[in-house]
């Protein structure tokens, strides 16, 4: 099932890295994932009953997420 929020939700929400860039639907190369991505560090947060998890413990993929980090 795809993300599902406002746009005007997605305006205002913002990753809590220190970049506080923008996120986006999906995860990686699967846009209808229930995940929304930093566009920045490409952390993964995921969307549980519609509401964005932000938490940077919560996360998915990002720096080091490959295990070089
Ligand atoms: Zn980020």
């Amino acid at each position: 099932m795809a993300v599902d929020l406002e746009p005007q939700l997605l305006e205002v929400l913002a990753c809590p890295c220190p970049q506080h860039a923008r996120l986006r639907p999906g995860l990686g190369d699967d846009p209808q994932a229930d995940y929304l991505t930093c566009t920045s560090c490409g952390r993964a947060f995921p969307v549980r009953d519609g509401i964005p998890v932000l938490l940077l413990e919560e996360a998915v993929g990002g720096p080091g997420a490959s295990g070089e980090g």
